[in-house]
């Protein structure tokens, strides 16, 4: 079994928070530590294809930036500054391409940064790459991407997961030290869980989406991904606050997510109520995924936690009700891909109307995932299908958001396991459209709800040996809660 895990000793072998400390005490260059990143990505990304854009010129030219600033005695504009980055390639960016994986995008470059990427650039993060996904994030494999999928760097015939696979699998390749996802209803927990590292979907509205291509605007949130807890609160505060370009961010102070991780850190969780959630603690999901999550109850409670079930009915109809939701709204969002204003245009020759015109873009420049849920989606909003299908499943999503504040009445945070079984194999579940959606049983709920949540590692199956995620769930806002339990859940492993 071939892998490409993280190096044991070098530059790529170290946290963010490590590389940034080197950096800003000059004992290396922001040059080195990106060029020892884009150097891993030269040597393992052709049987991994993490990335489908690398920027090497770009990311060295900021690099030599910071160095110069730093160089010249100015203070780090933030505590990553100089530390390189992989971002998915669903977010903006004027200096390389933006396809979304998909083929109705090749070749358009973004006039504008999405506000995610100005506040990298801001803080002086060199941008490594753009990486893969499932087109549009729709998948949870990475297996939906046209530009071929991402290999688990941990075994190289699995998933890293989706839609989020290239982040996950060159933050676990030791690729870049840092990442960004997006979580529209797992796509950074589910990779997560899947290769060993930290990703946290952060409470809906606290980051922009401005400049995030959308699919489901009313579900999905970019947020950061790392080897260390640390390193993602690190990130999560470059990127979190309120923006004047997305209405749907809020004017509140951001949760103080890194003091929290470092409070975590002592390992000491006495007086904290833990929630586990009854609907996802089953038999019949893979045994070792099983016992590693009851080992990391026990854990938990040897930590000084209080392990109480908590019963939430309605979760085992959030996959319904996302599946109708998510569709209804990409039905609507990808209504702009017309061929007329970005990428792709098919038959633009004169012999066709402007409607052929756009027929044919769309037909050629889809995948057969995306074309399902536009299909699906309106198909659920048009007469007399509405009220039946889409406000049902917005009743659902409500019931789902009440289960939710009623356990958090009991307990401080909620867990699952992240995934219901450890990566499985590629081509393994692309026949069957169900079963890939049943695989992000435990991730929907919360996206539903706009909470906020976080998979952190928690070893190896025994059966499979391959890594298991578990899913730590907080109130909105309360991301600093997140981070508190994830990092001394993962002080308590080491
Ligand atoms: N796998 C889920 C879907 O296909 C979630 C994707 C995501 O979070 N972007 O919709």
């Amino acid at each position: 079994m071939t892998t490409y895990t993280l190096p044991e000793s070098g530059l790529t072998s170290l946290s963010a928070a490590e590389l940034a400390e080197k950096i800003h005490s000059r004992e290396v260059s922001s040059r080195e530590v990106t060029q020892a990143h884009l150097d891993r990505i030269a040597e393992t990304d052709g049987e991994i294809n993490a990335f489908l854009h690398v920027g090497a010129e770009a990311a060295l030219q900021a690099a030599d930036d910071v160095d110069k600033r730093l160089d010249a005695g100015e203070a780090p504009a933030s505590p990553l500054t100089g530390v390189p980055l992989a971002l998915k390639d669903v977010i903006v960016t004027t200096d390389a391409p933006t396809t979304g994986a998909s083929k109705i995008l090749e070749g358009w470059m973004s006039p504008y940064d999405a506000t995610v990427t100005r506040k990298l650039r801001e803080a002086g993060i060199p941008i490594l790459g753009k990486t893969n996904l499932d087109e549009l994030a729709m998948g949870s494999s990475t297996e939906n991407s046209a530009f071929g999928p991402t290999r688990n760097p941990y075994d190289l015939e699995r998933t890293p997961g989706g839609s989020g696979g290239g982040s996950a699998a060159a933050l676990a390749a030791g690729q870049a030290p840092l990442a960004i996802g997006t979580d529209t209803g797992g796509s950074i927990r589910q990779p997560a869980a899947l290769t060993n590292t930290v990703g946290v979907k952060p409470t809906y509205g606290t980051v922009s989406r401005y400049g995030l291509i959308a699919a489901a605007s009313s579900l999905e949130q970019a947020g950061p991904t790392a080897r260390t807890v640390l390193d993602a609160a690190l990130l999560h505060e470059v990127i979190a606050g309120h923006d004047l370009f997305d209405a749907t961010t809020v004017d509140r102070p951001i949760a103080g997510v890194v003091a929290a991780a470092r409070e975590g850190a002592s390992g000491d969780l006495r007086g904290l109520k833990v929630g586990v959630v009854k609907q996802f603690d089953r038999d019949g999901w893979q045994p070792g995924v099983m016992s590693s999550y009851h080992a990391s109850l026990d854990q938990l409670t040897g930590q000084g936690a209080e392990v109480i079930e908590v019963d939430c009915p309605h979760f085992d109809d959030a996959l319904a009700a996302y599946y109708l939701i998510m569709p209804c709204e990409v039905s609507s969002n990808l209504a702009r891909l017309d061929g007329m204003r970005y990428g792709l245009r098919v038959g633009d020759d004169g012999t066709h109307s402007a409607d052929e015109v756009m027929a044919l873009t769309r037909a050629a420049g889809f995948g057969d995932e995306v074309k399902r849920r536009i299909i699906l989606g309106t198909y659920a909003l048009s007469v007399g299908y509405f009220d039946a299908y889409y406000l049902q499943a917005q009743r659902v999503r409500t019931l789902i958001a009440q289960d939710f504040a009623r356990a958090f009445e009991k307990v401080d945070v909620l867990v699952t396991p992240t995934t219901p079984s450890t990566a499985f194999k590629l081509g393994e579940k692309v026949a069957d459209p169900v079963e890939m959606y049943n695989f992000d049983l435990c991730t929907l709920p919360l996206n539903l709800a706009g909470l906020c949540g976080m998979s952190v590692p928690a070893g190896f199956a025994e059966d499979s040996g391959m890594p298991v995620g578990l899913q730590i769930m907080a109130p909105a806002f309360a991301d600093d809660r997140l981070y508190r339990v994830g990092a001394a859940f993962e002080a308590g492993r080491s």
